[in-house]
């Protein structure tokens, strides 16, 4: 696959990923959550879009709280 542009795997929104010229890539400005990364590298392999991209880190921010002293992964009721 010469070039890398076709749709989000996630939502199928157009997709242009230019791992060549990274700084100008739509993915580029995307802070990601690490957890989130390696989510969305086991599930697919490829790029997200920038909006699937900032949702999967957000949700895996809220989801995976660093500083949770008791330990329980439990979401209050
Ligand atoms: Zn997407």
């Amino acid at each position: 696959m010469p070039e890398c542009e076709d749709q989000c795997p996630r939502c199928g929104a157009p997709l242009r990923c230019t791992p060549d010229d990274i700084e100008h890539c739509d993915c580029a400005p995307i802070r990601i959550h690490p957890q989130a990364l390696s989510a969305i590298q086991a599930d697919y392999s490829r790029c997200l879009c920038p909006a699937c991209l900032s949702a999967l880190s957000a949700q895996h921010s809220a989801m995976a709280p660093k500083d949770e002293p008791s330990g329980r992964s439990d979401p209050p009721p």
